[in-house]
């Protein structure tokens, strides 16, 4: 890993408190243009995944929402990288093979450990643009508005989310909000748009995700 990258990961895993030291640290004064810090997201390049299986479409507009999820993948206690990508193959893997989509019906996964991992391809160079964005699957009736964002896991029988998940997840979120524009309040969970119980215990979180994710951008 690029020391640089070690660092910021440091601060990102510090939380919020990490959060306004981070934008003083060299290399990362682009922070401030974006109004928040811009979290370490490994390309589906770098996870090396699949390539699509097919087209996939660009909607030439800014989404106006973020759809939590969660991926009923096990509740593993391996917060490594290589873990990381581990689940990021195996959700593709299941939207390719299963679900005969297109690709991974997510843009972004966030890992127990918090690593993040892009998952539709296109989806970060999107969000670094700020003005476009890949359509997704994963929300019904949502996918031409938002973002939507899994977390490695199953948080529908009351398991806890890792400190490091959530603090990557307030982090991620911010920077999504900073550069589409999308304001804290806007971040939903899936059971908010139908009969499922997804996210499971980050839905009741929410409106703590949207109050810390607010204070992010505000640092
Ligand atoms: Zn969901």
């Amino acid at each position: 890993m690029h020391p640089e990258n070690t660092l910021r990961r440091r601060l990102l895993l510090a939380g919020a408190a990490g959060l306004a030291a981070a934008t003083a640290v060299p290399g990362t004064a682009h922070a401030r243009d974006a109004e928040a810090v811009e979290p370490d997201i490994d390309s589906t390049g770098t996870w090396d995944a699949r390539p699509p299986q097919g087209t996939i479409g660009v909607l030439q507009y800014r989404p106006s929402r973020i759809v939590i999820h969660h991926t009923v993948s096990a509740n593993t206690s391996d917060f490594s990288r290589a873990q990381a990508h581990a689940h990021a193959h195996w959700v593709q893997d299941l939207h390719l093979d299963k679900n005969n989509w297109v690709d991974t019906g997510y843009h972004f996964l966030v890992s127990r450990g918090g690593w993040i991992t892009e998952g539709r391809h296109g989806s970060l160079q999107a969000l670094v643009g700020g003005r476009n964005f890949v359509l997704g699957s994963h929300t019904s009736g949502q996918n031409s508005q938002a973002i939507g964002i899994a977390c490695e896991g199953a948080y529908h029988a009351g398991a806890v989310p890792p400190g490091a998940q959530w603090d990557v997840l307030v982090t991620l979120c911010a920077y999504v909000c900073a550069r589409y524009g999308i304001p804290s309040a806007q971040l939903y969970g899936h059971k908010d748009y139908g009969g499922t119980l997804c996210p499971g215990v980050y839905h009741d979180m929410l409106p703590r995700l949207r109050e810390e994710v607010a204070t992010a951008r505000a640092a």
